[in-house]
């Protein structure tokens, strides 16, 4: 066999189940053109910058830079218990939800098994799927852009390992209220774990959408995933978790990457549930502007699914790269999903009238 130096050509075999797999695509930053101000919408992020108190709480996280951080998230764990009246042990953080998601379905899942759920949702579920080696089985939403919960339970085979739910749907912003959700509950196998992904929670307003931390205490199969990067406003930091019964929370203790949050995370979270009333001020702020684009969009004459969550998703089908091209030259940034519509995250104020007074402009030229 030749030796691995300079035979070109060749390259270390990966494995297959790569092939088929996008890389996440991020969603982009604004142009910035001169005399334009511009706005990024694509990416469901907070627009208000930390809290003085976040703030402090990095600075002094810095100082320990040349230390690992504490791997147990000791703080932060007993600040989430305390919050959420939940064991210690039922907490799992991880680098950002979306790596606490890649860690319960590392957990769960391989080649050979299928993971439901619904279609439009989340863009990280296929990629983290398939990474595992498992087959995603997508289950299209309703008419009504919302999870359609008799066919995902149809859909459930032996192979099952794990199905999302996620609750407000991201980009839909539709939810799944109390009772259908517990009657889709009943139809899970208990072997089957189900992730109530919970990234947008504190946007919600329907006291009909059931809190996953309420669902979870009597269901040992089901886990919920939560974040600091929408209404706690650390997005940039990367640190989200789960709650679950033990075993699961024991096996996301396993999959985690050694170190994977670290300390100025860590810390920034404590300070910001310390800081939650604050916080949740300005989630309120949000969801007032929520409501204004909605009601805006609807009296254009657009079709807007409730939302729930910090954004609104128009199905424009064919227009949908057209409508992006002219918010960008407006100076926001949206998130087109090609063919299919665009999902606008709602953020200050000057940034949803910029959007609103676009989307009129549009519309009229239709
Ligand atoms: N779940 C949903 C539904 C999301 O929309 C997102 C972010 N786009 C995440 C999870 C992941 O967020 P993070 O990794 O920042 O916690």
């Amino acid at each position: 066999r030749a030796g691995a130096r300079m035979v070109w050509g060749m390259s270390p075999k990966l494995r297959r189940e790569l092939d088929g797999i996008p890389t996440y695509k991020p969603g982009r930053p604004p142009a910035v053109e001169e005399g334009v101000t511009a706005y990024k919408l694509s990416s469901n992020e907070n627009p208000y910058a930390p809290l003085p108190g976040v703030l402090e709480a990095a600075t002094a996280a810095a100082e320990n830079f040349n230390r690992y951080p504490d791997m147990a998230c000791t703080a932060l764990h007993a600040e989430l218990a305390h919050r959420f009246g939940v064991p210690e042990e039922h907490i799992a953080t991880g680098t950002g939800s979306v790596g606490v998601a890649q860690q319960l379905l590392q957990s769960t899942a391989g080649p050979g098994d299928e993971v439901i759920y619904a279609w439009r949702s989340f863009e990280a579920y296929p990629i983290i799927t398939q990474i595992t080696g498992a087959a995603s089985v997508r289950v299209p939403l309703d008419a009504g852009e919302t999870h359609d919960l008799d066919a995902m339970a149809a859909a459930i085979t032996d192979r099952t390992r794990l199905i999302f739910v996620c609750n407000p749907n991201n980009p839909t912003g539709t939810v799944v209220r109390r009772e259908a959700l517990e009657r889709f509950l009943d139809r899970v196998p208990p072997d089957v774990l189900v992730v109530l992904d919970e990234a947008y929670k504190e946007f919600i307003r329907d006291p009909e959408v059931p809190d996953g931390v309420e669902v979870y205490r009597d269901r040992p199969n089901v886990a919920v995933l939560r974040t600091f990067s929408k209404a706690y406003g650390l997005a940039g930091l990367r640190v989200g978790f789960a709650i679950a019964h033990e075993p699961v929370a024991a096996a996301l203790r396993k999959t985690a990457v050694p170190f994977g949050v670290s300390q100025l995370a860590q810390d920034a979270a404590v300070a910001s549930l310390r800081a939650e009333a604050a916080l949740l001020e300005r989630v309120d702020a949000l969801v007032g502007e929520r409501t204004r684009v909605f009601d805006r969009l609807t009296a254009q004459g657009w079709t807007v699914p409730e939302t729930h969550a910090n954004f609104v998703w128009l199905r424009l089908g064919e227009r949908t790269t057209d409508f992006a091209a002219a918010c960008e030259r407006a100076g926001v940034t949206v998130r087109p999903f090609a063919g299919e519509g665009v999902r606008i995250t709602v953020g200050e104020e000057a940034a949803n009238d910029v959007l609103i007074r676009t989307a009129e402009a549009f519309r009229k030229e239709l």
